[in-house]
């Protein structure tokens, strides 16, 4: 497939329109967003979204966000809209927070991986949003990498992942966020959290009360387990260099790398620590005392792991609070769950 790359700059650019029309005659057409770039498709459309799942090789399991630019849209796509759903669209809408509920009859189960629910977001950034009201449909957008990858948050990453296999790839620059939309479903009888992202535990729980951390957040899921949010039990944001998390404080840090490192071996550390690091490559993800710079940076820097030749990458252990959750759960991922202290 030929797989055409445009600059969109603004949210007035008439490439907008090609994009719009692209996706409503079913194509598929990568996009920028704040939090990742997304792999868009007609949410309605069961043979466009299929095309998805088979561009990214992602197992037909495994959900699909659906992507509004207007409120409308949220109704005709769920059950209903309850009092708390309408308190958390006000307060993160749009913004990087995905809100599960049952689905309506128009949403095919393709794009709801065969559950009754459907996860809606409305994204805060400029090009998504006129691109989803140029093509005048929902759209399905799942992280726009190849399964199991890590996620794209820039145009050059979606081009390794997916080019030749799907139609359009907006170049709309790098996403500010840098990790996936934060996932809660309020289809539970308590509100419970199944991914943490840029709206964090603490934010959701100034409107609703209390929420539930699902157990995937923290922990490993096995394949055959009936998971709350599918997309967790499955292998995530590999690069091909094995992760390890250490535990450690800086001078501990470097000192074990000092003792095991060779041409090999990467340091994925912070900015801090590169000073003190001569000995060994390092890529940085982001300063130690900022989850946001570490969310920005981190998906970027697993893919350069790859890029200097590592065979193996020791990790700083991140901050787990705020932001930070976020930045742990899709490291502990990366890392296959593998933490050793030191
Ligand atoms: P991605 O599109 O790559 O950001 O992944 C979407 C995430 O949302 C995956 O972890 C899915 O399992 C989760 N998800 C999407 N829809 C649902 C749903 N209806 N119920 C539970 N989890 C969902
Ligand atoms: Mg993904």
């Amino acid at each position: 497939m030929k797989t055409e790359i445009f600059e969109i700059k603004s949210s007035d650019d008439e490439k907008i329109q090609i994009a719009g029309k692209a996706l409503r005659e079913g194509k598929l057409v990568a996009i920028p967003t704040e939090t990742v770039y997304g792999l868009a498709a007609n949410a309605l459309d069961e043979k466009a979204v299929r095309s998805i799942f088979a561009a990214k090789g992602r197992p037909s399991d495994n959900p699909l966000i659906v992507h509004i630019s207007r409120l409308e849209q949220w109704d005709f796509l769920v059950e209903k809209i309850d009092e708390r759903a309408k308190l958390l669209a006000e307060k993160f809408w749009p913004g990087p927070l995905t809100i599960i509920l049952k689905k309506s009859d128009v949403v095919p189960e393709a794009t709801s991986g065969g559950l009754k629910t459907v996860a809606v977001r409305m994204p805060s950034h400029p090009i998504a949003r006129a691109i989803i009201e140029a093509s005048g449909v929902p759209l399905a957008a799942p992280s726009a990498n190849t399964s199991g990858k890590p996620s794209p948050t820039t145009a050059k990453h979606v081009e390794k992942d997916l080019f030749g296999k799907i139609d359009y790839i907006v170049n709309g620059g790098d996403c500010s966020v840098g990790v996936e939309s934060t996932v809660i479903t309020l289809a539970t009888e308590k509100p419970t959290l199944l991914r943490p992202g840029g709206i964090t535990p603490e934010m959701l729980e100034g409107v609703l009360g209390e929420i539930e951390i699902s157990d995937s957040v923290f922990n490993k899921l096995s394949e055959d387990s009936e998971a709350a949010s599918p997309g967790m039990k499955y292998q995530h944001y590999s690069p091909k260099a094995k992760i390890v998390i250490v535990k450690a404080d800086e001078e501990r840090y470097c000192s074990f790398l000092s003792e095991v490192a060779d041409e090999k071996t990467v340091a994925l550390c912070f900015e801090e620590d590169k000073e003190k690091l001569s000995f060994v490559k390092t890529v940085v993800y982001g300063k130690e005392k900022d989850s946001f710079s570490q969310a920005s940076s981190l998906f970027d820097s697993l893919r350069q792991v790859d890029e200097v030749g590592a065979e193996i990458a020791y990790a700083r252990f991140p901050e787990m609070s705020g932001v930070g959750l976020a930045v742990f759960n899709r490291l502990i991922r990366a890392a296959a769950f593998n933490i050793i202290e030191v």
